[in-house]
Order: structure tokens, then C-alpha cells, then sequence
């Protein structure tokens, strides 16, 4: 299959989703990391560009030079990514879908109702996809909720919890931290921060597994560090079309909390239990039954969640990049560099002088026998 051609807008070093990204994209080998304007810095950026293999021609110093420049180009990029800050999502995502690209943008989509409306309008009228990475909802097991839920075997859904609460921004002393006080600053975040940061990938969740949509909601906001004009703490209670109940806690002062995104469902005949922390799981409990693990990569999931898992079950599906990370340290070996622990050929003799001296003891009645290579004796 030819690869496609991808280009990424922010995400530049030092950023919290470009890493992610760029494993993301590049993973299956559908798309070849062809352009980009990675950094605010356009030198940054274009530095950096090259350094990830982008051609000179195409490392680009802004969104509008890399518009132009892919606009002409037989070779134009098939999809462009948008992992900037907030407040640059709605003019580059529009930008790019008039001028015919696909794209995939970060959340919040846009800051204002009006501007989301205005991105469905324009997908629409240019035939264009246009995404949001509610990469969550991605994970084989939500996919599994998502297709218990939806087939009925939880019966009538009457109450979603979740929870996406972290304590990372709970330090008053680093508020003034660039790379987080960007999420408290209307100018930079939108009409609100901790909600509109992680709350709305919950929100998001509870709509997809349920397949149904929040209709009514009512909100309690707090910014619990003063300097902080938007909300570091939320708790939403919300009512969907079917009638399903919904409470939503999202906090980014949860001091304690590392990654808190979980999610409940609770049905007339049964409930389902799902945590970002431990993703391969979910837990189910029939009406009156007992209390089951539903695994990833074991037999009899549906179709989604199989599609979707890379590895093998009792592998996480983080399990390629600790491979990718055997490659990094081969690159910097190959460089002459700093090689990190790469496990060298010494490791896999004496993996194998264990399993011969294993071997030789368990024919010996458990004997001790010595387990170190002849050569490093
Ligand atoms: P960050 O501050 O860590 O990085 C932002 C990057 O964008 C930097 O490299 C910066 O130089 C670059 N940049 C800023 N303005 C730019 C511009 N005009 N043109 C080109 N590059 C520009 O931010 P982050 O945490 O990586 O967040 C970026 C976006 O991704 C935000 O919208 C955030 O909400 C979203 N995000 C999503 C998830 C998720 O789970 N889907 C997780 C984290 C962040």
C-alpha cells in the first residue's frame, strides 16, 4: 500500500502531543512524515524539521508559508495535523480544508460554537475529513464497552461517572510556567481551561460508549489557584437524550492523582468499569453476578476491539515503543553516541548460560549448578 504523505502543524521539541503524534502516525506505516511547521520559533521549527527527516524544502517556518508551499505540490501532503495551542486550531484547520487537505486536529477543535459550526460547514462543503483526536476513544477496550453498550448488554443505560482528574497543575508556585499557564489564559485556552483541557475527553467518552449525546448539563466551576482567570477544577452533571444520567469530575490540582481518566456505565442489567491507567481491562458485573475481567486480545471481543489490538494478549499495546526504544539506543550506537542500557550480545549469552545451567539443574534434582558463560567465569 503507498504510504501517504502527512504534515504536522505545532507539536514541535519539547511538546507534550508531537512525540505522540509522530509514534502515532508513523506506527503502521500508512504515512511518511513529508512537511511541517513544528514551532512558534519558525528557526526552532525548521531546525527541528530537518532533524525528524522533513527535506529542507518542506520544513516550513509557519502554517501559512506551509499552506502555500503544499497547495502547488503534486506530492501535497494526503493529511495535516494540528497540535498547536487551542486558539491557532480554528484559523489553520479551515485554512487547510479550503485549500482541499485532510485534517486531523487536536482538541478543543475551536474556542467558540460558532467556529465549530463553521468547521462542520466547511468539511462538509469541501468533502474533506476533518478529525479530532479523542485518541481515547481509540483504545481496543473502550471500543469493547462501546460495542457492549451499544448491543444491549448492559440493557437501558441509566448513569455514566467519570472522572478525568490530575494533580500536575497543582503546584502554585509553577503557575506561571509557560507551558501551563497557557491553559488558565483566555486569549490562549478559550472561555475555559481544565474542562475544555481534559474534561471534554471524558464528555467525549461517556457519548461515544453510550452512543447517545448530552443534552442538558449543570456545572460547578472553581479555580483554585487565585492567579488562575479559568477553572483548574469542574464538576459537570449532565442528562442525555435517552435519559441517561451523567456526573463528570475533572480537576488538574488533584495532587495524588497521575492520569485519573475513568469511566463507569451502569445499565438496568449491569455495569462496565474502564481507567486510562490500566487500558487493556474492563470490568464488567452482570445484574446479580459476579464481577469479570474482560481482557484485551482474548477470544470472543468484537470485531472493533480486535481490529484495533497491535499486540498480544498480557502485552500492553505500549509494547512496540519499548521496542522503538530498543531502536533508539541502536541509532545512538550506530552514531557513536550514548547508547542508554541496549542490550548487547554478552546479555544474550548469559540468558543462555542460564537456561543451559537451568536445564542442567532441573535434571539434577534442583542442584546448584553455576549459571555464568565459561568466558565470564
Ligand atoms: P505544548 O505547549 O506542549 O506545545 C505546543 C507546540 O506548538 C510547541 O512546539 C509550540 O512551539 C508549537 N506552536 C505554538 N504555536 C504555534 C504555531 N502558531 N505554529 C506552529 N507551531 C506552534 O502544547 P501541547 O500540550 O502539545 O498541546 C498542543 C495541543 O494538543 C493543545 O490543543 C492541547 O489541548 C492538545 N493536546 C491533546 C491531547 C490529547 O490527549 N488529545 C494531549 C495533550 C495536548
Amino acid at each position: 500500500m503507498k504510504r501517504l504523505n502527512w504534515g504536522l502543524i505545532g507539536g514541535g521539541e519539547g511538546s507534550q502531543i508531537g512525540p505522540a503524534h509522530r509514534l502515532g502516525a508513523q506506527a503502521d506505516g500508512n504515512f511518511t512524515l513529508a512537511a511541517g511547521a513544528l514551532d512558534v520559533d519558525a528557526a526552532r521549527g525548521k531546525a527541528y524539521a530537518e532533524r525528524l527527516g522533513i527535506s529542507s524544502d518542506r520544513a516550513y517556518g509557519d502554517w501559512k508559508e506551509m499552506l502555500a508551499g503544499e497547495k502547488g505540490r503534486v506530492d501535497r501532503v494526503d493529511l495535516v495535523t494540528v497540535a498547536t495551542p487551542n486558539s491557532t486550531h480554528f484559523d489553520i484547520t479551515k485554512a487547510f480544508l479550503e485549500a482541499g487537505f485532510n485534517v486531523l486536529c487536536e482538541k478543543p477543535m475551536t474556542m467558540t460554537v460558532e467556529e465549530g459550526e463553521e468547521i462542520v460547514r466547511v468539511a462538509e462543503a469541501t468533502g474533506k475529513i476533518c478529525a479530532v483526536n479523542y485518541c481515547y476513544s481509540a483504545y481496543p477496550m473502550v471500543r469493547e464497552m462501546r460495542h457492549m453498550v451499544t448491543s444491549g448488554t448492559l440493557g437501558k443505560t441509566r448513569l455514566i461517572v467519570t472522572n478525568f482528574s490530575h494533580g500536575h497543575h497543582g503546584n502554585a508556585a509553577e503557575a506561571d510556567n509557560p507551558r501551563v499557564r497557557w491553559r488558565y489564559d483566555p486569549a490562549m485556552a478559550g472561555i475555559s481551561g481544565q474542562f475544555a483541557d481534559c474534561g471534554i475527553h471524558a464528555m467525549h467518552m461517556a457519548s461515544f460508549i453510550a452512543g447517545d449525546e448530552v443534552e442538558t448539563l449543570s456545572a460547578d466551576f472553581a479555580s483554585t489557584i487565585a492567579s488562575r482567570s479559568l477553572e483548574d477544577d469542574a464538576m459537570v452533571n449532565f442528562r442525555m437524550a435517552n435519559g441517561t444520567v451523567g456526573r463528570l469530575w475533572t480537576s488538574s490540582v488533584a495532587i495524588g492523582r497521575q492520569h485519573g481518566f475513568d469511566i463507569q456505565v451502569f445499565g438496568e442489567e449491569g455495569g462496565l468499569r474502564w481507567t486510562s491507567e490500566q487500558p487493556n481491562q474492563v470490568l464488567y458485573t452482570p445484574l446479580g453476578g459476579r464481577t469479570q475481567i474482560i481482557e484485551k486480545g482474548e477470544a470472543g471481543l468484537s470485531d472493533e476491539a480486535a481490529r484495533l489490538s497491535r499486540v498480544a494478549i498480557a502485552h500492553p499495546e505500549g509494547f512496540p515503543l519499548a521496542v522503538a526504544n530498543i531502536y533508539v539506543d541502536l541509532a545512538a550506537a550506530i552514531r557513536g553516541e550514548a547508547a542508554g542500557a541496549l542490550p548487547l550480545a554478552a546479555d544474550g549469552l548469559r540468558s543462555m548460560a542460564v537456561v543451559h545451567a537451568a536445564v542442567a539443574s532441573a535434571g539434577q534434582n534442583g542442584a546448584w549448578v553455576d549459571a555464568r558463560p565459561p568466558m565470564f567465569r
